[in-house]
């Protein structure tokens, strides 16, 4: 059995960045489990054409390894991926990082303060576990009748067949959602036909895309302050965005006139106009989506998919959509609970979180001691880069790990933190925009509530994180087994 200081769960973004900032912490004794064949999450699995960043480059990057190189404001998913990979070289994350090794359960040991957990390549003891899995890391395949009985090609916009050449085909495209945004103009020019089933509208906002050039790029490099100032422009933009999310009335005017310009056409104006508050489902930030829907080779279906035939898709008409190919842009499992662990009760996360997922700073749960999450409940924006959310969780959970190795004891939350917590973060969430704006969204992952969203202004969420705060926390003593204060 390997025994090892830290167990991170998933080597996407926010598990490597755990890694760096553990190393540069000192701590070197650690694992990465990933149970895919590289490392890099969802922007080793998304490759679809037009994929790239929807938060601005500079801020959808590590703080504590800026990317004077980034090629555009918002960058591709090839520029991401090679960033993500290129960091984790130079921090020599590389060699901690157990690739094909998937979690498959594990308990936690009370006597020895260990958790003991189970991966398809042997046994691993750990003393701290990070779990890193992503909040969207399942492909989410429609429950549509006779979708497996499609004699062409289909596939998941997550797992894009770059071997089925689109051109001049009959292409259908499941979802309008931010990944179908993208690539829809991209594919759009070389298909024969497309046609898109939207299901629900979303409102978009200028993305205003452009290239970064060679002597700003010089410059970042020459003065790094520059490029944090532009870091710090994006971040207070995307703030005050967040802002007037919760207060749409004059969003939705701009994006009301945009879509006047962008589709002239009033009967597929009103096809694509939303009748909820913007902001309630995620915002789609393009300015080509609109537009390649107006072209003569593309159709908006909002007819309600009845289902899959072996030659297309049958709506809700009566029509038949002749198909050569279907491609599913419909989401991913919103933060599958994917973590097999059972903690100090013996009951995994889905058991205890049968009535809904709860957690403290998104980060810690009762019963789950010396365990952490990166990107846990209510961690999720609308507005800005998830990375600011979890670059505050991982230097609190270093925090946590050496406030617990001076006492000689593991760490747990304690109960009534965590309720008292949910129960701010669940009366704050009663008035956003996410609850009260009138639509069905990913982000309503609860009855009646949404475990996946933080509401409001992302410095409140890091000064929350700002220090490992061991009031909160009990110890339980690895010798004695009793908890003390
Ligand atoms: P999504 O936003 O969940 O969109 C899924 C789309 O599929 C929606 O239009 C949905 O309709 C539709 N759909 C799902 N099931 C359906 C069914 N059974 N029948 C008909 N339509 C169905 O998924 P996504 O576009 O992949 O984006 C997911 C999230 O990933 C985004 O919100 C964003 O956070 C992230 N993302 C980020 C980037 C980026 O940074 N560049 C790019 C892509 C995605 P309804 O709206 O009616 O549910």
């Amino acid at each position: 059995m390997r025994s090892v200081r830290i167990a991170i769960i998933g080597a996407g973004f926010s598990g490597l960045g755990m890694a760096i900032r553990l190393k540069q912490a000192g701590i070197d004794d650690f694992v990465l489990l990933e149970r895919a064949d590289d490392i890099g999450g969802t922007w080793r699995d998304n490759s679809y054409p037009g994929c790239a960043v929807d938060v601005q480059s500079q801020l959808y990057s590590f703080s504590f390894a800026p990317n004077p190189d980034w090629s555009q404001v918002y960058a591709p998913n090839t520029e991401i991926w090679d960033y993500i990979k290129r960091v984790a070289a130079e921090h020599d994350v590389d060699r901690h990082v157990l690739l094909n090794t998937e979690l498959q359960g594990g308990t936690w040991d009370d006597t020895a303060a260990r958790w003991r957990l189970e991966t398809s390549n042997g046994a691993i003891d750990a003393r701290y576990v990070v779990s890193a899995m992503g909040p969207l890391s399942n492909p989410a395949l429609p429950d549509i009748p006779g979708l497996d009985n499609f004699t062409g090609t289909v596939f998941h916009s997550a797992r894009w067949d770059h071997d089925h050449d689109l051109t001049g085909k009959q292409v259908g495209v499941i979802g309008t959602g931010s990944s179908a945004a993208q690539f829809v103009p991209e594919i759009q020019p070389s298909v024969a036909q497309l046609t898109v089933f939207q299901r629900t509208p979303h409102w978009t906002f200028p993305r205003m895309n452009r290239r970064i050039t060679a002597l700003e790029r010089a410059a970042y490099r020459r003065f790094p302050v520059l490029q944090r100032l532009v870091r710090a422009r994006q971040y207070y933009y995307r703030e005050l965005i967040g802002t007037l999310l919760q207060k749409p009335r004059a969003l939705e005017a701009i994006a009301r006139l945009r879509m006047r310009a962008q589709v002239r056409d009033p009967q597929l104006r009103a096809k694509l106009t939303p009748d909820y508050r913007i902001g309630c489902k995620r915002v789609i930030v393009t300015d080509d989506f609109h537009p390649a829907l107006t072209r003569a080779n593309v159709e908006v279906v909002t007819e309600k998919i009845l289902e899959v035939t072996p030659s297309g898709v049958r709506t809700a008409d009566g029509a038949e959509h002749q198909l050569n190919t279907l491609i599913l842009g419909t989401g991913f499992e919103v933060m599958p609970i994917a973590d097999p662990l059972r903690g100090r009760g013996g009951d995994t996360l889905t058991e205890r979180w049968q009535h809904g997922r709860s957690a403290y700073l998104g980060t810690t749960v009762a019963g789950f001691p010396n365990y952490f999450m990166l990107v846990g409940p209510n961690t999720g924006t609308g507005h800005t880069s998830v990375l600011l959310y979890a670059e505050p969780q991982i230097d609190y959970i270093i925090d946590a790990v050496r406030h617990a190795e001076r006492q000689g004891a593991a760490v747990e939350v304690r109960q009534e933190a965590q309720d008292a917590y949910n129960a701010d973060v669940r009366a704050r969430l009663a008035d956003t925009v996410w609850l009260t704006g009138g639509c069905h969204s990913w982000y309503l992952n609860e009855p009646g509530g949404s475990s996946v969203l933080w509401p409001g202004h992302t410095g409140r969420f890091q000064r929350a994180l700002a220090r490992f705060d061991h009031e909160n926390y009990t110890l339980r003593n690895a010798r004695t087994q009793n908890t003390a204060s």
